[in-house]
């Protein structure tokens, strides 16, 4: 079964400018345990994609599904890591990880356990009383992935996640979070205008291109390449 089927998705935004169309009829699946990313130059649909994906939006028309299931508001499923999405510098690491499950209102002893678990697994117990500005970039966005991974999404969206790093440690954050997302089997799909790191880190590409206000096609690039 598909982890994330789109089907047919249309999404007209109202402005004072009159209608916007960011996306018009796009449709996709994502295999379980898949990584995909979305490419596409600023203003296409990306965020609006993965916003719609989520139930945070509902789209104009169309569909998506998760795990066979229709998206009908924000689930459980899914976890979502933006770039603006920092981690708070007044809490710890290990409040900041907490964070995610208290707004849930999921703060049990296994879920407590949980963190501990990838927070020794990714090397960053021992710093789990510091503050978010006394580590580094990479810490940091594992630090920001894992109060994700502690609800325990199925499904990851990364919208633009990694723009605001320095071009080095990017390098090196992609790929620890690729393997971190592998390795705890999870299903993700990462938006970007950077082709460079679509490349880097999916196992597949999809590109959403823009024509005058609109997206107009979806090319996949099927990567094999060892
Ligand atoms: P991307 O993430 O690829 O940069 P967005 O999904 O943010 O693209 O935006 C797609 C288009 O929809 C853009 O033209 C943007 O200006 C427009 N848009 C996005 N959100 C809104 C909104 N809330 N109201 C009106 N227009 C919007
Ligand atoms: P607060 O309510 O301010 O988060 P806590 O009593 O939860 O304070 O935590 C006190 C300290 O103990 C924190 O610095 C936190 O890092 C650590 N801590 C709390 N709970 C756990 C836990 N389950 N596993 C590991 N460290 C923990």
């Amino acid at each position: 079964m598909n982890a994330v089927e789109v089907h047919n998705i249309s999404m007209k935004y109202q402005s004072l400018n009159g209608e916007i169309t960011a996306l018009k009829n796009i449709g996709f699946s994502v295999q379980d345990g898949e990584f995909v990313s979305i490419v596409g130059p600023s203003g296409c649909g990306k965020s609006t994609l993965l916003s719609i994906i989520s139930g945070l939006l509902s789209p104009s028309s169309g569909t998506v599904w998760l795990n066979g299931e229709k998206v009908t508001g924000t689930s459980r499923k899914i976890g979502y890591m933006l770039q603006k999405d920092h981690l708070f510098n007044w809490r710890t690491i290990w409040q900041n990880v907490m964070l995610g499950l208290e707004i849930r209102k999921a703060v049990t002893q296994e879920a407590k356990e949980r963190a501990r678990i990838l927070l020794k697994t990714y090397g960053l117990y021992e710093f789990k009383n510091r503050y978010p500005d006394q580590l580094s970039g990479g810490m940091r966005q594992r630090a920001a992935l894992i109060r994700t991974l502690v609800t325990d999404p199925q499904i990851l969206l990364l919208d633009e996640a990694f723009s605001a790093l320095d071009y080095q440690t990017r390098l090196a954050v992609n790929d620890d979070i690729y393997s971190i997302i592998k390795k705890e089997n999870r299903t993700a799909i990462l938006v970007t205008h950077d082709i460079s790191e679509s490349i880097s880190m999916a196992d597949r590409i999809i590109v959403l291109s823009k024509r005058p206000g609109m997206v107009k096609n979806i090319h996949e690039i099927k990567l094999s390449c060892s």
